[in-house]
């Protein structure tokens, strides 16, 4: 079972994610396990107060070390029995490989800030880690540590009915996913690529791998210098990348695409 201890002002923004879906029943089965730590509860003041004024001037409030510190202790010792990962835009950033990392791991804590965030002293003595979950700014940690926890969750075996489909999720593979497509073969003119349908195994497994390079070659082509291709699917992409030098312009399904 994934141990996952979450520190925020806001315990109530987690209660209905984790009430649905994949997170709801990984909680039922017993495959995950998340307690929720409200910070204000550890304040020992009597207005149970969780910020103050930065030293230094200037606008904003900072999160106090000392609710923070009492919180992280109460749940998990001192030292914390688990890796204190603190959310924040200035972490590094949370992928998929990292998620992997996490789903094999006992546990973690989640330290959720707020405001202009937390003292740095709690970053520097308490904080194992920091991730931030993409170069923008949430007003707080709570959806970030959603979206770690989401998406650790899905990789526990269990979670989702498809394990392997997990494996072929863009970015697990190194690759950004093939299309997909449902019936009808035919929805206003636009028809389902044939060999999706042709029954042939070999085929499609071969289609959806070029696809996947095409994609990740169009899209986001600093994943191809770390993906693990053959000498074969190199070739394939030195050859777009020799008649199309402006790649990343192409269209998404035009003429532009050779495998289209
Ligand atoms: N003043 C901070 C800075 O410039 O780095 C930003 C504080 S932000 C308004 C408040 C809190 O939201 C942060 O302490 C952090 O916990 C969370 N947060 C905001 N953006 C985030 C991101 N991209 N990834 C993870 N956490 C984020």
């Amino acid at each position: 079972m994934l141990d996952v201890e979450i520190f925020t002002l806001f315990p109530g923004m987690f209660e209905s994610p984790l009430r649905e879906s994949i997170l709801g029943r990984a909680l039922t089965r017993g495959l995950l396990r998340v307690r929720l730590h409200n910070i204000r509860d550890y304040a020992a003041d009597r207005h149970q107060v969780t910020d103050d004024t930065p030293y230094g001037g200037g606008g904003g409030m900072v999160m106090k070390p000392e609710p923070i510190f009492a919180a992280v202790e109460a749940a998990l010792g001192d030292p914390p029995r688990l890796p204190v990962i603190l959310l924040s835009p200035q972490g590094r950033l949370f992928t998929q490989e990292r998620a992997w990392q996490l789903a094999q791991a006992p546990g973690f804590a989640l330290l959720c800030g707020r405001y202009e965030g937390v003292d740095e002293r709690v970053r520097e003595h308490l904080a194992s880690e920091e991730l931030s979950v993409g170069d923008y700014v949430l007003s707080g940690g709570e959806l970030a540590a959603m979206a770690v926890v989401e998406a650790v969750t899905r990789l526990l075996p269990g979670a989702i009915g498809d394990q392997d489909g997990a494996l072929d999720d863009s970015l697990s593979s190194g690759l950004l996913e093939y299309p997909h497509y449902t019936r009808p073969a035919e929805y206003r003119g636009w028809r389902v690529p044939e060999v999706l349908a042709s029954g042939h195994h070999a085929e499609i497994a071969r289609w959806r791998r070029e696809q996947a390079l095409y994609r990740t070659w169009q899209r986001r082509p600093d994943l191809l210098a770390k993906a693990a291709l053959t000498p074969r699917e190199r070739a394939l992409v030195d050859e777009w990348q020799a008649r199309h030098p402006a790649q990343g312009k192409l269209t998404e399904s035009g003429e532009d695409n050779p495998l289209a």
